[in-house]
């Protein structure tokens, strides 16, 4: 079967990992035969009758460190199966942290991925040296399991696979495509705990909606991303035109 995109996540923990791509959207795109995410038990690679994939780390030291045998060894029968070396990621707190453009790169280049997910101190370093393409980090902090970036990268990225969501505007529009945040939303009720949808949203006129949405994707990125709002190219007419009626407006209060 040729998916759109395939993802192969190597795991000790691939029954929690498989459930939770399951279910909602990307479990509806699964059954739907859009992509597909297989869930691979390291431990299943191991020679040892105790199906032990960690060992003491050389030099001393707490903890212990995953070997590199049965981590190649999965990887090798899943590259044998695909016929194939599938791009390879290793989520890790030393790696490139990970952005929405980093998403799209995947989305785009690639059309099957394996993502690798360490565990205790993490994973032997001639592994990543053999069969790592690149590493891969959730933020500046540390996770007991490579597990939760792994669900993270193969959730951004199949959300942005042709057919996954109902329209390409479900993400385009979204924070982080193009530089910005994105704008308020509202739902039912019009007005809760006192509290009114903006009036623009209702009146049903959509360049105003958009006008307003735009001003506030801009105002939000510059009060709570000033790194973003940096980097944001405003030269066109319309948004010259939102930035004096930004500046006029607070000029009042
Ligand atoms: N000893 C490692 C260090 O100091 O860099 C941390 C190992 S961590 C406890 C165990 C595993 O969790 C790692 O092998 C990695 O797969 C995963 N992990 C932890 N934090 C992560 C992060 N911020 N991004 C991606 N993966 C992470």
């Amino acid at each position: 079967m040729d998916f759109r995109y395939h993802i192969h996540i190597m795991t000790l923990f691939p029954d929690v990992v498989g459930d939770m791509l399951c279910e909602s959207i990307l479990g509806r795109a699964q059954e739907r035969d859009i992509i597909r995410v297989d869930c691979h038990q390291i431990r299943d690679y191991t020679l040892n009758k105790q199906r032990q994939v960690d060992d003491y780390p050389y030099g001393g030291g707490h903890g212990a460190v995953m070997q590199a045998d049965p981590l190649y060894q999965c990887w090798k029968h899943i590259c044998d199966e695909a016929g194939e070396k599938i791009h390879t990621i290793y989520l890790s707190p030393v790696g490139k942290v990970f952005k929405q453009a980093d998403a799209k790169r995947l989305q785009r280049d690639y059309h099957n991925l394996i993502l690798v997910c360490g565990h205790y101190e993490g994973i032997d370093e001639r592994f990543i040296e053999e069969c790592v393409d690149e590493e891969i980090s959730l933020g500046d902090f540390v996770l007991t399991g490579g597990e939760i970036p792994a669900m993270a990268v193969a959730d951004a990225v199949c959300r942005l696979v042709p057919g996954v969501l109902s329209d390409a505007a479900c993400f385009t529009d979204e924070s982080h495509w193009d530089g910005l945040l994105e704008y308020p939303q509202y739902s039912r009720p019009e007005v809760w705990h006192e509290k009114r949808v903006p009036p623009i949203l209702l009146s049903g006129h959509h360049a105003n909606i958009a006008k307003w949405r735009r001003k506030q994707a801009i105002l939000r990125t510059r009060d709570r991303r000033p790194d973003m709002y940096k980097k944001l190219d405003l030269s066109s007419k319309a948004d010259q035109k939102l930035l004096k009626e930004i500046a006029a407006e607070e000029s009042e209060t």
